[in-house]
């Protein structure tokens, strides 16, 4: 198996930011952006905090076609130009089909370039190969790839080859949790322990999600707790990156709220990952 995308970049530099086996960079926002005023008040937090990068849901797949299904394209114009005004240099967005990049191109062109987007494949798409030949194809935006929640990890890796392979080796793979038959008090198994091997077998930068492991089936609580645990299993595996959801009022949210972190605890899980990183 010819893994030589994979094995072929030492990272990648994008708007001005290093992604690579040694870095290290956290994506924080909403699962889905809702409202204009909760999309402002993340922004502003994460200013408020240092730091630069985000995580933001227009288009967002749902498992029920009648739940909230993302603002799409109508919210880009306005998102863009909020992450303009708070200086976040990069925005992760998930994209569920190939017209999706073309609606954000023509946004960020529409607003001035204000902020780069890492576009990200989502578990449910972690084989549509149509859709990653597509962000393969172009070279603007790096690709932020979810491991599949039902495929082998070989699976998934020679998935991201299939973006290598068409030209754009800008990748970051995401370890998102995986499906068992074992039953879980979880949505999902935490599969952290696979960080290191997928760095030994790639040159890719890895990502953990520690909130869509956890999910919705346990006291949101309990559920926020056991996220900062999976989030220190992660980092000490040697993580080069998180993307984790917040909210300012989880409850209201639209989408996996009992699994987002209260907005206004985001300088305690910075405080608690950056404590992590420096003690392991
Ligand atoms: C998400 O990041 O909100 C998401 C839908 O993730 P996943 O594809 O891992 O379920
Ligand atoms: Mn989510």
């Amino acid at each position: 198996i010819g893994r030589h995308g994979l094995l072929s970049d030492l990272g990648f530099e994008y708007k001005g930011i290093q992604f690579n086996q040694d870095s290290f960079h956290i994506f924080a926002g909403l699962c889905a952006v809702d409202t204009y005023e909760n999309a402002e008040k993340v922004f502003k937090a994460l200013k408020e905090n240092n730091v630069c990068c985000a995580r933001m849901g227009a288009y967002k797949p749902r498992t029920s076609p009648y739940d909230f299904q993302g603002h799409g394209k109508d919210c880009l114009p306005w998102l863009f130009d909020l992450a303009g005004k708070y200086g976040i240099k990069i925005i992760v967005m998930e994209v569920l089909s190939p017209h999706h990049i073309d609606e954000i191109r023509e946004a960020l062109e529409l607003t001035g370039n204000p902020c780069g987007i890492i576009l990200q494949i989502g578990t449910r798409n972690a084989q549509n190969f149509e859709l990653l030949k597509a962000v393969g194809k172009q070279k603007e935006f790096p690709i932020l790839y979810k491991r599949g929640y039902g495929l082998a990890l070989e699976e998934s890796l020679m998935a991201a080859e299939y973006i290598a392979s068409e030209g754009n080796t800008k990748i970051i793979f995401c370890l998102r949790g995986v499906r068992t038959h074992l039953g879980d008090p979880h949505r999902n198994l935490t599969d952290f322990a696979h960080v290191p091997v997928v760095k030994r077998l790639t040159r890719l930068p890895v990502c953990i999600d520690p909130s869509h492991p956890i999910g919705t089936r346990i006291k949101s609580s309990d559920g926020i707790r056991d996220i900062y645990h999976v989030t220190a299993q992660g980092v000490i595996a040697g993580a080069n990156a998180i993307l984790v959801e917040f909210h300012p009022e989880p409850d209201k949210a639209l989408c996996d709220g009992p699994q987002a972190i209260p907005l206004s605890e985001l300088p305690i899980y910075l405080d608690y990952v950056y404590k992590v990183r420096e003690t392991y």
